[in-house]
């Protein structure tokens, strides 16, 4: 079974009482008449990037977004966001996008609707290829995010927002009461196990091996956990359920094994088997760490790259939320104005 990718979660709290996503708010989609060059590009289009553009569009910078053909990241996919401050009452993803963008463009920012296909960031100014034209650019924020990997299952995304999901940190809330099943056998899928304690009555962990890749410390304390029962050597090879998730088929995957598969009644099927950083459109330009992630240089959001700063989740793979990708978002449009400032001054 392959694994299949769409844009991960950032802090999402999913209304299951909803059949289907809110409708996504109407936004101005213009390209082919957008300008292409600007002191400041911004690829990506999340809370990373928007913030970013918010900050740089109200110094005056008139940024240019290239955001994705479908901007706005994962918040755009979902219903409520429980999360992210300044919503009481929470708000629907796509209009806290949508809010994002009105308040970049308000500002100045050039929304440009399409993917970015390759970069060069060799030489000033840097230049970024998307959809057959050229953008150029002195400072480059890259906020690309990352993406979660899914078991690749039609049932699996038929019922994404419906009891399934890849972040238990957004979405453990609703499954009070409930039992819920994990599955992934790494540092991130015990770490959400113990974490769905809190609401769950139990926490179904389920695992393709028989031994687990995450930390010895982490295994301990599911091993030890009294909510918590392993089921290894399974894999999930079916979600259950019309409007929501009822349960899920499990299949033995040990070798010879030849039992029918078993249901196991749940609420919610948390998916924590990794994430992919978005950085195939750099080409290698900048380095990145053991599982992928870009580095950042220092304490600032610099790069290895003089005028190219990074931002959100295609860099941070520790706390990957809404709120934590628009604040780093923040420090990057900050970090380039200052960069842009000083090469002026220096020229002048
Ligand atoms: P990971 O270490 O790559 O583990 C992914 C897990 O998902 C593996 O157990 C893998 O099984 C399983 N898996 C992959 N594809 C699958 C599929 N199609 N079906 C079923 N299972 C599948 O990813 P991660 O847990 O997200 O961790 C990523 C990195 O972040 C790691 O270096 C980790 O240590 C780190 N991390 C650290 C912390 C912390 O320090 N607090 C927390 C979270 C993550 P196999 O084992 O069979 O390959």
């Amino acid at each position: 079974m392959a694994n299949t990718e769409t844009p991960k979660g950032f802090g999402l709290a999913i209304d299951f009482g909803a059949v289907a996503p809110a409708p996504v708010p109407a936004v101005a989609t213009t390209t082919s008449t957008a300008p292409t060059e600007a002191k400041l590009l911004i690829l990506g289009s999340g809370p990373a990037g928007l913030t970013a553009a918010i900050y740089a569009a109200r110094a005056g910078l008139a940024p240019i977004v290239i955001g994705g053909y479908a901007p706005g990241g994962q918040l755009m996919l979902t219903s409520e966001v429980e999360n992210f401050p300044g919503f009481p009452d929470g708000i629907d993803g796509p209009e806290l996008m949508a809010k994002m963008r009105a308040q970049a463009e308000r500002f100045g920012s050039i929304m440009v609707d399409q993917d970015v296909d390759r970069v060069d960031l060799s030489a000033q100014p840097h230049r970024v290829w998307s959809a057959g034209r050229e953008f150029r650019a002195e400072a480059i924020i890259v906020a690309t995010g990352a993406s979660a990997l899914w078991l690749g299952l039609e049932s699996e995304t038929r019922l994404r927002g419906r009891g399934v999901s890849a972040c238990a940190t957004c979405d453990g809330f609703f499954f009070k009461g409930q039992e819920v099943v994990v599955v992934g056998g790494g540092d991130t899928a015990l770490e959400e196990a113990l974490f769905l304690t809190r609401f769950a009555t139990k926490v179904h962990l389920v695992h393709r091996r028989e031994t687990f890749r995450a930390s010895k410390i982490m295994i301990s304390r599911v091993e030890a956990h009294p909510l918590i029962q392993l089921h290894m050597n399974r894999e999930v090879i079916e979600v259950l359920g019309e409007k929501s998730t009822e349960a899920v088929m499990l299949r033995d995957t040990t070798p010879g094994a030849t039992g029918a598969p078993e249901r196991l009644a749940t609420g919610g099927l948390f998916v924590a088997i990794g994430h992919k950083p978005n950085t195939a459109l750099l080409g290698g330009a900048l380095p990145v760490d053991a599982a992928g992630y870009l580095q950042l240089e220092s304490d600032t959001t610099a790069s290895q790259i003089d005028g190219v700063f990074i931002a959100g989740d295609v860099h941070d793979h520790r706390y990957r939320q809404a709120v934590t990708a628009a604040g780093d978002g923040c420090r990057a449009a900050l970090d380039a104005e200052r960069w842009l400032a000083e090469r002026d001054a220096s020229r002048s």
